[in-house]
């Protein structure tokens, strides 16, 4: 199930075949039509670059195969919280935009209020959302975090309704698989790792947790998943006259482990992810998530990258992808930017890579270039998210540097409902910021599909339709040809 071993078409080998194509053609004496379209298309993206209506309307018809990296609260837009939470009866606090469960008390306010009320609609979108943000006192990446906090009641409950939102987004922009971010059960994962207390002797404390009933919770993490998919499939009707475009899309979810945490507790659910993925095949990856730079996350980041290369060697199946570099000067000491990403790659053994921004300041760049390309290890990048969180955009961005030395890249959201963007724009700013082509483009969607987790059958069959997707939409810029005259 390693990304890297599941690739169907070794890219060397595709390129040997591809020249053989191309050569029995031209001795035919005729172009293939694939490659033509595909030419047509590239013409057709310099052509639209400079007009950002038409970009936008050719970007969000182009496959774009996955999105990898989205956190499922994050990617709902706020209105659609308020809309929820209103129809739930809970409530939000006036001043600070915390959402809550009923009864209101003290200060708080029904959510509903926000409904009939402009000034507060506007205030609670901006306060969950980077909408009208402008860096002063408070930070992009504070505001940005905190909006987590502010949501989470009005969210909480509504996790299919999410989904629901997150595929129809995405299979409106033609985009045919996704790996929403969630976290099973960390309420029962707490209580254990309380319970059995932290032990060095990770063998130990493997035990000791699974004792004491780590994994009673792990059919109620699976009822979180089918609860979730079904209930997709009912709201945009997938069976009735109504059918929405995010039936299409596959879901594949990836278990958000909480990395601010004392260390049994973010060991506990590092167990409690490699045993989910053992046991239900709707889990296929896992990621640690919170802010890298908080005060346990960046404390204890050597200690959980030896808790996953241990774990892997109980569960060498289970896949990792993790958030690692998601640093710029300023945010940590120095200190800190020179191993996240390399001891994510060379101790965690991650298949994926979330972000990378501060690839320039980890020690011996190249060095850890040369090691990702080795590995294949995937990156995912999401330049809305670093834009906001890290200022880091434009020339200043790492997404060069790792698709310069032929790293493995494909462009993901992070949070587009937070950031206000969707995988469209993504695409739309490596064009505007970055110069990409058509080529490029269609090589991180393509590349986002190998780099899924998904058993590789199923990788397959997705990368088959994929291809026929590119095949359809490239037919539409033909090259014309003009008819020889009589
Ligand atoms: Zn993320």
């Amino acid at each position: 199930m390693g990304a890297e071993t599941v690739r169907p078409l070794p890219s060397r080998l595709a390129g040997c075949f591809a020249a053989m194509v191309v050569g029995l053609v031209l001795i035919a004496g005729f172009a293939p039509a694939a490659s033509a379209n595909e030419k047509g298309a590239a013409q057709q993206l310099q052509r639209l670059k400079d007009e950002p209506s038409k970009l936008r309307n050719f970007l969000r018809q182009m496959p774009k195969g996955t999105d990898l990296h989205t956190h499922l609260s994050g990617s709902v837009y706020a209105e659609s919280m308020i809309k929820w939470g209103a129809a739930d009866g809970k409530c939000v606090d006036p001043v600070t935009y915390v959402s809550s469960f009923p009864p209101c008390t003290g200060d708080q306010v029904p959510l509903a209020n926000a409904l009939l009320d402009t000034t507060l609609f506007d205030n609670i979108v901006e306060a969950w959302s980077m909408r009208g943000f402008l860096p002063g006192e408070e930070s992009g990446h504070d505001h940005f975090f905190a909006t987590f906090d502010l949501f989470g009641g009005a969210f909480s409950g509504r996790t299919p309704y999410g989904l629901a939102e997150e595929t129809n987004r995405a299979g409106r922009q033609n985009v045919q698989y996704t790996e929403p971010l969630i976290t099973p059960q960390f309420g029962h994962t707490l209580q254990i790792a309380n319970q059995v207390g932290y032990n060095p002797d990770f063998g130990e404390l493997r035990e000791s947790l699974l004792n004491a009933g780590l994994l009673e919770a792990i059919p109620a993490a699976s009822a979180q998943a089918t609860t979730a998919l079904t209930g997709q499939q009912q709201i945009l009707d997938c069976d009735g006259e109504n059918r929405q475009p995010g039936c299409d899309v596959e879901v594949g979810f990836d278990v958000q482990v909480l990395r601010n945490q004392q260390p049994v507790v973010a060991f506990a659910q590092l167990l409690f992810g490699f045993e989910l993925m053992k046991a239900d095949p709707n889990w296929v990856g896992m990621n640690m998530v919170q802010p890298e730079d908080a005060s346990l996350s960046i404390t204890y980041y050597r200690l959980h990258m030896q808790m996953i290369k241990f774990l892997k060697g109980f569960y060498p199946e289970g896949n990792v992808t993790l958030h690692a570099g998601e640093l710029v000067p300023g945010l940590t000491p120095p200190e800190d930017l020179r191993f996240h990403i390399r001891q994510a790659v060379n101790v965690a053994g991650a298949q994926r890579i979330g972000h990378g921004a501060d690839l320039k300041w980890e020690k011996n760049p190249q060095g850890l270039l040369d090691d990702i390309v080795e590995k294949k290890v995937c990156l995912e990048i999401n330049l809305s998210s670093n834009a906001q969180i890290l200022e880091l955009k434009g020339k200043a961005h790492p997404i060069r540097d790792y698709v310069k030395n032929g790293v493995r890249v494909t462009l993901s959201t992070d949070d587009e409902g937070v950031s206000r963007t969707d995988l469209t724009n993504q695409y739309g700013i490596a064009v505007r910021q970055h110069g990409y082509g058509y080529r490029r483009l269609k090589e991180f969607a393509q590349e986002g599909l190998r780099c899924s987790f998904l058993p590789s059958s199923e990788k397959q069959k997705l990368l088959n339709r994929q291809n026929k997707l590119f095949s359809q939409f490239e037919a539409k810029f033909k090259p014309k040809v003009r008819k020889p005259r009589k």
